[in-house]
């Protein structure tokens, strides 16, 4: 069983379970429609749609998901954004900072 995003229903679960603010910036998700930029979003730490475990998925905010796209996650440390926000590879959730040290692969 997965889900919409192709995500398995036991790895949402997970995810839903354990982040609960955005793993990047670590705003606290808005559940109305009214703040787009904190709505919670499903993230690939490392941009590959097939790597589908709870060590690749996360959820993010629209800002961070929208800023990071398709870049590497090392790459995208260093940019503008998360230089403003004061993101860097200290500041992630503990998911993220397992995936830099230790790219999840494809299993
Ligand atoms: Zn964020």
């Amino acid at each position: 069983m997965v889900n919409k995003w192709g995500i398995p229903i036991d790895v949402e679960n997970t995810v839903l379970a354990r982040d609960k603010s955005c793993v990047y910036c670590g705003v606290t998700f808005t559940k109305n429609d009214n703040s787009r930029k904190t709505k919670q979003s499903w993230e690939h730490i490392v941009n590959d749609i097939r790597i589908n475990g709870a060590d690749n998925i996360a959820l993010c905010c629209m800002s961070c998901n929208a800023s990071k796209g398709a870049k590497l996650l090392k790459i995208w440390l260093d940019s503008k954004y998360c230089k403003d926000k004061g993101i860097t590879k200290e500041t992630v959730a503990l998911v993220v900072k397992k995936a830099i040290k230790n790219p999840p692969e494809l299993k």
